[in-house]
């Protein structure tokens, strides 16, 4: 069994675009819009930013108050799609709930859209773009590979189910009406779980020698913080049981995590040079 480590891949993938920046004749730009103190929101742009310091790009974060309005939002979004200089905009999710996520999320630019979640973006989703990715870089065929994606949700499941679909799998999702998931996750030889409960997926549910890839992040203590060495997210599977039957196995922390953020820089990179 093998342990994937998207840590080292994501290094490997900025180190290249490093190479990139420095032959482009503009530094890519990404704004982030970070919205009230959530801590685990708050590592996340963290982890953007250093990611984007790697490269040569440059980061810019806005931090507005939780009660920041919808029209003070909108404002500063159609301020920074007009703005030239900046090729990247990111919403940091979630928003307080006042504001209407999906609503304030399409505002943004499609050519500007990076995390690819507006409605004819130029972007293919980070999160599943890093899934794919890792697949590929850890030499696992994808082309006629039986593949199972537990969630369906905007974010995480429903756009890997897309893109592994694209790359020639034959993909099955299973969300939480599905009865008898056992069944269908059995027959995956790519098990991709992205759903956001620990030990969901056990021994019993995975195929022998399949590839199974967590996307799941639960935070394990309440008061989860990045910065503090008692906290910890744990992913979907149940890694001690699964990683003795599965071929392959992304741990979490380490796994996707850190692939969704290269994939990001990705897209950050393909922007500043389509808009240059
Ligand atoms: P979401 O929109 O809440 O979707 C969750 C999905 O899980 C839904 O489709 C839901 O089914 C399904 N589900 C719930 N209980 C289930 C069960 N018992 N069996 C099978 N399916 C079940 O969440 P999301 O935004 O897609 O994120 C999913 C997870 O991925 C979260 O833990 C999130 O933190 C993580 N994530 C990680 C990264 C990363 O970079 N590592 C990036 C993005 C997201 P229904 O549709 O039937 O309700």
């Amino acid at each position: 069994m093998e342990i994937i480590d998207g840590r080292k891949i994501r290094d490997q993938i900025l180190e290249n675009l490093k190479d990139e920046v420095r032959n482009l004749k503009t530094t890519p730009t990404l704004a982030i819009i970070l919205v009230g103190g959530n801590k685990a929101s708050a590592a996340y742009v963290r982890q953007k930013s250093l990611a984007g310091e790697k490269i040569g790009a440059k980061v810019i974060v806005k931090n507005l108050n939780s009660d920041v309005s919808k029209d003070e939002l909108e404002n500063l979004i159609n301020q920074l799609n007009r703005d030239t200089s900046i090729h990247g905009i990111i919403i940091q999710l979630p928003l307080p709930e006042h504001l209407n996520e999906e609503e304030i999320s399409d505002k943004v630019l499609p050519e500007k859209d990076v995390d690819g979640f507006v409605p004819g973006s130029k972007f293919r989703p980070a999160t599943a773009m890093g899934v794919v990715e890792l697949l590929k870089r850890s030499g696992v065929e994808i082309k006629g590979k039986n593949a199972v994606v537990v969630g369906r949700g905007k974010v995480a499941g429903r756009p890997t189910a897309e893109l592994l679909r694209e790359e020639g799998a034959r993909v099955e999702v299973v969300h939480s009406k599905t009865e008898n998931p056992a069944e269908i996750t059995k027959k995956a030889d790519i098990l991709v779980s992205a759903v956001g409960k620990p030990n969901l997926i056990t021994a019993d549910m995975v195929k022998p020698g399949a590839v199974v890839v967590d996307v799941g992040t639960t935070p394990v203590y309440p008061q989860f913080e990045e910065q503090n060495p008692k906290s910890k997210i744990t992913g979907d599977v149940d890694f001690d049981e699964v990683s003795n039957i599965a071929s392959k196995i992304t741990p979490v922390p380490g796994g996707v995590g850190p692939m969704t953020v290269a994939a990001l820089m990705q897209n950050l990179v393909t922007a500043a040079r389509a808009q240059n």
